[in-house]
């Protein structure tokens, strides 16, 4: 789960990391009020979406001319201006994709003379299993660029678990950052406030960039993206809350609801699955065919007719399906009440595309016999590999 950038520094502001004064708004008049609570001279006006990129943005209404999505403000009357270009406008970044996100938010923060960016993050690193930071003195630009241009300008350090942040864990942040003396200090401060966080609030990672030195000699957090782990939502239940779902896809929120694990794809052939690892099987077998899967869908081990409705319903919404592949296992769940749950949802959503199932397991004749008797137009498939040339078959027949 991902929070905005104010949410993200409020939030880090909590455990003491260094953040510039600002508040959040909704409409142009709250963003000039924002920026009338700050001490000026300088402001920043920042849209918020979930994705970064948003400085080097372009508006698809606003032409290429136009500025991005963070811009620095000298007047209550540029605030003004700002804001009014960018609220309900579309932004298009590297992360977007073409075709952008609305922004329906603004930060308007104290904008600070930068003097030098450097990059921090934390994470946890799949290879050692350990939470790492990373820091890199190429802050501000896109840190992909500089992995792949420049790694050796790419510091990683992992943190043992049984030790937890250390002081020489700050030192050698700092190091990896060319800073001496005080700036030295700040650093490590910053690295072990982060620390806190991440641990305090089961993020996946928080990412700093930039992590700005100031004119006057003081290390500020500039940009901020956390995310957290979705698993852990239940026990941060003040976080859960800074959820912003229109930023979300839209069936996949609608799916999460149901408690389905869906994840859109770019395929035509939509995909009913129990269980993740037959869910990957499933998908692999429909590309080894020659075609693509539209979905990843897994219903779960005790997928109910309810359940198995919801899932008919978010697949059909998806125009670019042509074609349905139900493969379920019938281990728990028995095979003849999946096929109970599968006519009544096909005929709840008056199917319109081919329906392949695939059905193995407790029952599994009971099951067969019931979708055969069903007088649905479902072909049934005896294993993995037939169902999945039955379903490109009839995909390419209607094609
Ligand atoms: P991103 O483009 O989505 O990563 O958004 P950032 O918040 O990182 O802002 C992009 C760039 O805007 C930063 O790398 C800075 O160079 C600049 N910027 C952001 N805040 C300030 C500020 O307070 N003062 C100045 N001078 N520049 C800023
Ligand atoms: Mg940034």
């Amino acid at each position: 789960m991902n929070i905005h950038e104010y949410q993200a520094k409020e939030l880090l502001a909590k455990f003491g990391v260094p953040v510039p004064a600002g508040y959040a708004a909704m409409s142009v008049e709250e963003a000039v009020e924002a920026a009338k609570r700050l001490p000026g001279p300088l402001y920043v006006v920042k849209a918020q979406i979930h994705a970064g990129g948003r400085g080097k943005g372009k508006f698809k209404e606003l032409g290429p001319d136009a500025k991005g999505g963070v811009r620095l403000a000298k007047t209550l009357d540029e605030v003004r201006a700002h804001a009014a270009e960018m609220l309900g406008n579309t932004l298009v970044t590297v992360q977007t994709g073409e075709a952008g996100k609305q922004v329906q938010r603004l930060y308007i923060t104290d904008g600070v003379d930068i003097a030098k960016e450097f990059y921090l993050a934390v994470l946890v690193d799949r290879g050692t299993g350990r939470i790492a930071m990373v820091a890199s003195t190429e802050g501000g630009m896109d840190i992909e660029t500089v992995a792949h241009d420049t790694p050796e300008k790419i510091h990683t350090l992992d943190i043992d678990p049984a030790t937890g942040f250390m002081p020489h864990h700050g030192r050698a942040v700092a190091a990896a950052l060319g800073l001496t003396g005080d700036l030295a200090k700040q650093a490590a401060n910053v690295a072990s406030k982060l620390y806190d966080a991440f641990l305090g609030t089961d993020a996946s990672q928080i990412e700093i960039n930039p992590l700005a030195v100031t004119e006057d000699g003081k290390l500020m957090v500039l940009d901020a993206k956390v995310g957290f782990d979705s698993n852990a939502m239940f026990r941060h239940k003040d976080l859960a809350e800074l959820r912003d779902l229109t930023e979300e896809d839209a069936m996949e929120v609608e799916a999460s609801k149901y408690d389905l694990a869906y994840i859109k794809l770019d395929g035509n052939i939509g995909c009913m699955v129990n269980g993740a690892g037959l869910a990957m099987a499933t998908m692999d077998i429909i590309k080894l065919n020659g075609a693509f899967p539209a979905n990843f869908l897994d219903v779960g081990g005790g997928a109910s007719k309810e359940k198995v409705t919801a899932a008919f319903k978010i697949i059909l919404s998806d125009p670019a399906v042509k074609g349905i592949l139900v493969n379920i296992f019938g281990g728990i769940m028995r095979c003849d009440i999946i096929a109970d749950g599968i006519i009544a949802a096909a005929k709840e959503v008056s199917l319109s595309v081919p329906l392949v199932v695939r059905l193995e397991g407790t029952n599994v004749e009971e099951g067969k016999r019931i979708l055969a008797d069903s007088g649905l137009a479902i072909v049934p498939a005896n294993d993995l590999g037939d169902a999945a040339r039955k379903i490109v078959a009839e995909v390419n027949k209607a094609a």
